[in-house]
């Protein structure tokens, strides 16, 4: 499996571990390569550099200041989050990636006598998080067509999260769904994860007043090309954000850095930048999608920078090979019900052309 070999974990019965990591099977990133000259269609990056104001910011932050330690309460940042968004700046709350405030979230919202659901197919953190924080769950299985029912989730338990869109599929569902469900299941909370919110999907932000048990994750990751500044944030009531403070303030009081402070704020403020970055994208999956089609590939229906197609004449690990060794780097996951799909990162207009020639190339 891709990145595999990057972490080269044994299962070995160590004296020393506890015992909930002698058990832990951690999260798997995408592969990041050391070669240059790869086109890296594997890890759902933006193709385009952030906003010029983003990195003037981070060279201004770069100062002797940088002996101090950052504002703990990430006030500025909040504050700019809440303008861009529509909430109060008490309904955010920010951390070193959504993958640190989902982390909290898990420990925090989603730890009850009864299961946690989320789908058999979707963001591969979720089972880890359980594993690591001893959370119950049950996967409710998404449908023949790859989508998420939610009457699915009529049922007892003790938080639901999934991805809109979801991921790997790119599958979205529409904010008048969500918020069915929300009416109907107000005994737990309902974490929506909008990593891939912006590609296509309607955001829960506005409902987050309303649904005292709604929490929203966002991350600047993907639609702000900040993946390598590590910023997430969740929009939610203050009574769950309080909650997340408690695990924050008892984990890592600091958890965004100076630089991360001061590039997240400015990324928050230059919004027709990333709109026309993210309009580009859009276009460019569309155009891969047709490409992709033409190529005999069935295509799932993506909101997201990426979309899940399979071939019905090949394996989806082969292509994966096929396509490694042609320089292309894109995502396959050795799992049931998905292991002929790839997931395909959507590229700059050049990189989805040399997508699209190596597969040329691979299929004859
Ligand atoms: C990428 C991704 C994240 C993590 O984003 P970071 O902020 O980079 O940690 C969270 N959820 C989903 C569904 C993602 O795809």
């Amino acid at each position: 499996m891709a990145g595999a070999d990057q972490y080269p974990f044994e299962p070995i019965m160590n004296p020393y571990w506890s015992d909930i990591v002698q058990r832990l099977t951690p999260y798997v990133p995408g592969e990041q390569p050391r070669e240059t000259g790869i086109i890296k269609l594997n890890t759902n990056e933006n193709p385009y550099p952030p906003a010029p104001e983003v990195l003037a910011a981070i060279s201004a932050a770069t100062n002797a200041d940088l002996r101090l330690y950052p504002d703990p309460a990430a006030t500025s940042l909040r504050e700019a989050i809440a303008v861009a968004d529509g909430v109060a700046p008490a309904q955010v709350f920010v951390g070193n990636g959504s993958d640190e405030v989902l982390a909290h979230v898990f420990q925090a919202l989603l730890k009850h006598d009864a299961p946690l659901l989320y789908p058999d197919i979707t963001y591969s953190f979720y089972p880890v998080y359980c594993d690591l924080y001893g959370i119950d769950r049950v996967e409710i299985p998404l449908t023949a067509d790859y989508r998420i029912d939610l009457a699915d989730y009529d049922r007892r338990n003790g938080g639901i999260i999934f991805p809109n869109p979801n991921a790997p599929t790119g599958t979205a569902l529409p904010r008048a769904q969500i918020e069915s469900l929300l009416q109907l299941n107000t005994q737990s909370v309902v974490v929506v994860d909008e990593a891939y919110v912006a590609f296509g999907a309607e955001t829960l932000a506005p409902l987050v007043t309303r649904y005292p048990n709604l929490l929203v994750v966002r991350t600047l990751s993907k639609s702000l090309s900040l993946a390598g500044l590590r910023v997430g944030y969740a929009l939610g009531d203050a009574g769950l954000l309080e909650a997340l403070e408690r695990v924050k303030g008892s984990f890592n009081s600091y958890p965004l850095d100076r630089l991360a402070l001061a590039g997240a704020t400015a990324a928050m403020r230059c919004r027709e930048y990333y709109d026309a970055a993210n309009r580009q994208v859009m276009a460019s999956r569309e155009k891969l999608v047709a490409a992709l089609g033409a190529l005999g590939f069935e295509v799932l229906p993506s909101a997201a920078n990426f979309v899940f197609a399979r071939h019905p004449g090949h394996a989806g690990a082969a292509l994966q090979q096929a396509l490694r060794a042609r320089n292309v780097l894109v995502r396959h996951f050795a799992k049931p019900r998905i292991a002929d799909f790839l997931r395909i990162t959507i590229g700059t207009e050049d990189q989805c052309a040399a997508l699209v020639a190596a597969l040329n190339d691979v299929l004859g």
